[in-house]
């Protein structure tokens, strides 16, 4: 089955036409035919890039001025690189949705009543649900007679138990207006579990994993017997490890200091936390992991006192999920930095060998951008590096919901 994945933004849509089916996931053959990103959609100046069967077509510029052209766009360029002969060819979207609130653990198949849903739970998430379902309506006038299907980041985490998902405040606020956790990257730390247990050939029953997803973004769970039991990221993607601009956690009393000290409003306290914080703010010169790195390397303290702290952080959160499940097989990294690395990786391990992590210096070194492992062999539990691809868990759940097969993991 052809099936193209949708990440719908305010001004841009990522796209991934992926093949797959049962034998093919059961294989692991199923593949990308073709992959791009249209951007500034709403200007003249739109552009759409396409690699398509792995070669890189010639970028597109001009005017897209809504979402339905763009997506109209899209699959000319597909047909037009021979990707798919005509539209019939495109046989369900998958579409990756931020929140899911309480109401969606499992991927669904989308109509009406499932589009209300995601409308109400914008709240929780204004500056993504909106523009994902964008994509839905846009995607259902492009194709209407094509199934689609909502993956929620939020969706594997709502395994969490109250007392790892609920706040210290009075539970009337988790009553009226749902604060709690709901953890994100949901997709990617579900993928990376899955192929942790394929390589070594485990059952969901059989291992307790530790996985963190570290890129712009960044996340760290606690996987037990296959599910979500805890996840650094909370009621939004602005708690835990410390990230490119995001702070993570931090004291909540210092915003109530800073808005009383420099009179800062709501509006600059998010922007400070979200925009101008993390690796960002602490090295006060990039939140590009590569730079920093380069930049400690030729002794810049600042930066190299941001990597500690990121990767200090990290290494807490191992410690902590550790004493959650009370025992751990697997220590997994990915995303740009957990993919590319290895100091980050070696930092974050670093005095975990008597819990069970013990990274190999030299293994560590050789696996960048490739999936491989990385622990000592005196290492009690696996510590692996494992390119996440939320891509493709989206299209296969988009398959599995289309045909009516139960989730497998
Ligand atoms: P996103 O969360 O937007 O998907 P990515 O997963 O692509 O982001 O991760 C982006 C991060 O990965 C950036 O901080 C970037 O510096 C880092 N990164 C990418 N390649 C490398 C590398 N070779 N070494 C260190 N960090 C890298």
């Amino acid at each position: 089955m052809k099936i193209l994945v949708l990440n719908s933004g305010s001004s841009s849509i990522k796209f991934q036409l992926i093949e797959t089916d049962s034998e093919m996931i059961a294989a692991n053959t199923d593949r990308c035919l073709g992959k791009g990103i249209v951007e500034r959609i709403g200007t003249d100046e739109a552009s759409l890039r396409l690699e398509a069967l792995a070669k890189q077509c010639k970028p597109q510029i001009g005017a897209l001025l809504d979402h339905q052209i763009a997506l109209t766009r899209v699959l000319d360029a597909l047909r037009e690189c021979g990707v798919i002969a005509d539209i019939s060819q495109v046989q369900a979207v998958g579409h990756r949705v931020v929140h899911g609130g309480e109401q969606f653990s499992h991927s669904v198949l989308m109509d009406e009543e499932v589009a209300k849903a995601i409308q109400l739970c914008s709240e929780l998430a204004p500056l993504h649900n909106p523009h994902n379902l964008r994509g839905y309506y846009v995607a259902r006038k492009v194709m209407p007679q094509v199934p689609q299907v909502a993956v929620f980041d939020t969706a594997f985490h709502q395994s969490i138990p109250p007392y790892a998902y609920l706040y210290g405040i009075p539970y009337t606020y988790y009553r009226r207006y749902k604060i709690r956790r709901y953890g994100f990257h949901g997709t990617s730390h579900r993928y990376v579990a899955y192929k942790f247990r394929q390589i070594f050939g485990k059952g969901r029953e059989d291992v307790n994993l530790i996985t963190c997803h570290l890129g712009n973004g960044c996340s760290i769970t606690a996987i037990e017997k296959g599910k979500s039991v805890d996840t650094s990221m909370g009621f939004t993607p602005l708690e835990g490890l410390v990230m490119g601009t995001r702070s993570g956690d931090l004291d909540p009393a210092i915003l109530l200091y800073l808005m009383s000290k420099d009179e800062l409003s709501l509006h600059d306290v998010s922007t400070l936390l979200n925009k101008f914080s993390g690796l960002y703010g602490l090295s006060g010169e990039s939140n590009d992991m590569r730079e920093l790195m380069a930049s400690a390397g030729k002794g810049n303290e600042q930066a190299k006192v941001a990597i500690d702290v990121f990767c200090y952080r990290i290494r807490r959160y191992i410690g902590a999920y550790s004493a959650a499940m009370g025992h751990v097989d697997g220590l997994i990294f990915t995303g740009g930095i957990g993919e590319n690395a290895p100091l980050v990786r070696e930092k974050a391990c670093e005095r975990l060998a008597e819990m069970g992590f013990q990274v190999d210096v030299a293994r560590n070194k050789g696996i960048i951008g490739k999936e491989g492992e990385i622990s000592a062999d005196s290492s009690r539990a696996r510590v692996m590096v494992i390119p996440t691809n939320e891509e493709l868990l989206i299209a296969r759940d988009t398959f599995r919901c289309v045909r009516g097969l139960p989730h497998p993991y």
